[in-house]
């Protein structure tokens, strides 16, 4: 690599460049960074934030250590997620992406799926579900219009048997709204068309009483559609990603009805889009402190419900900058315009450059020509560190 870094700074006719090259080289590896964005979960930080590391070893992966016998990979961490939302069966593959894919081409190969033409969302990376529709193999069927979708609108879809419906999805709009004159349909009154209600819920809120949480949801949350009322309502799977309001590593997870979930995980792209057991463990912890019941043990709602008293406190024992009120938002492209009351520092200039260029990154945002570190998104173990990357601006 040093080599390599020598030789483009002299092809460049800039030999004084090779160790600029090669730190750039460096910096350009994965490594653990600060967030001092206030954006809980910050896309390009890797969503939510996780505290999980395997040992070095075997696990018994695909071993059942009761009989001695071949085990299954989704008797792990699937089996509690489907426990934690109340569904009768789950499986994980790679991503939400992967999950609306395999349930499409799993359960509507070759038939038609229809969608609201209100819901036919892009989510950021490319995900369209157009797209991802035609590459499963479905074909699919908008219905209604942009701002107002019926009921009656679906059922009419769904009863002209030349369109063949396999699925009736329903896509949550995560990161726009549409306001105004608008309607429709709720997930109950798409439940009992016919063929299966697919919900893609997108974020992966698992029952909207968040039990987890010693003072239940936040207000922040209204809206947010979960996995349990979603499936309680009427929707024979849903799909949501292991790394938003879930908080657990990059993951898609598709619940609900145990026959559609056995046929998913036997199409042959189940094994093409399966994780590995780093992902698995990392959703295993998750999932167990969601059914403990401890929502301090998720680092996504540790941070999302620290009182702003508390990090008050934690900014006033900074002794640097000034301590000023935030906004501090869930990101990841969910709950798009809500905002939970944070406390930060500002220090006048733009010092992103500087913060980032330290040993531990650290990603500040600016604003009105001031830089401001927002502390809901820093672990409180790292406030020293901070405060010296402040101290150090000069
Ligand atoms: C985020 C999201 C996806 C894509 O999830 P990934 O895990 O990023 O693949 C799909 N559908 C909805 C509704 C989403 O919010």
């Amino acid at each position: 690599m040093l080599v390599d870094a020598a030789r483009r700074a002299i092809a460049a006719a800039s030999p004084d460049d090779a160790r600029k090259m090669a730190r750039n080289m460096q910096r350009r590896l994965l490594t653990p960074v600060i967030n001092a964005t206030g954006t809980l979960l910050h896309t390009n930080l890797g969503r939510a934030p996780l505290r999980w590391h395997q040992d070095e070893g075997y696990t018994n992966l695909e071993l059942d250590l009761t009989t001695g016998e071949r085990g299954s990979r989704m008797s792990t961490a699937p089996a509690l997620i489907a426990k934690a939302c109340g569904a009768e069966a789950a499986i994980v593959v790679n991503n939400c992406a992967a999950a609306v894919m395999l349930v499409l081409a799993t359960l509507a190969e070759g038939r038609g799926v229809t969608v609201s033409r209100g819901e036919m969302v892009e989510i950021g990376g490319g995900f369209r579900i157009p797209d991802v529709m035609a590459r499963s193999g479905a074909r699919l069927i908008e219905v209604g219009t942009t701002n107002r979708t019926r009921r009656a609108d679906f059922e009419r879809a769904v009863g002209d048997v030349g369109n063949d419906v396999g699925v009736v999805l329903q896509v949550h709009q995560s990161n726009y709204r549409i306001v105004g004159f608008t309607e429709a349909p709720t997930t109950i009154e798409l439940s009992d068309l016919g063929p299966p209600l697919v919900a893609d819920i997108g974020s992966g809120l698992l029952d909207s009483r968040c039990p987890w949480l010693p003072g239940g949801p936040p207000s922040w949350l209204a809206r947010e559609p979960s996995a349990r009322q979603t499936l309680e309502a009427g929707a024979a799977l849903v799909t949501f990603s292991g790394d938003k309001l879930f908080g657990g590593p990059q993951a898609g997870i598709i619940a609900g009805r145990a026959d559609l979930v056995a046929r998913c995980s036997r199409h042959p792209l189940a094994r093409a889009l399966r994780p590995g057991s780093l992902v698995l463990g990392a959703l295993q912890a998750t999932a167990l402190s969601y059914l403990r019941g401890a929502g301090d043990q998720i680092p996504f709602w540790r941070m999302a419900s620290i009182p702003v008293t508390d990090l008050r406190q934690r900014a006033d024992s900074y002794g640097v900058g000034d301590v000023i009120d935030t906004a501090a938002t869930p990101g990841g492209g969910t709950l798009p315009g809500v905002e939970i009351a944070s406390v930060g520092l500002s220090v006048a200039g733009d010092h992103r450059t500087a913060l980032r260029e330290r040993t531990r990154p650290v990603i500040a945002r600016v604003s009105e020509q001031h830089t401001i570190v927002d502390l809901r998104t820093i672990h409180p173990d790292d406030d020293i560190e901070v405060t010296e990357a402040l101290r150090e601006l000069g």
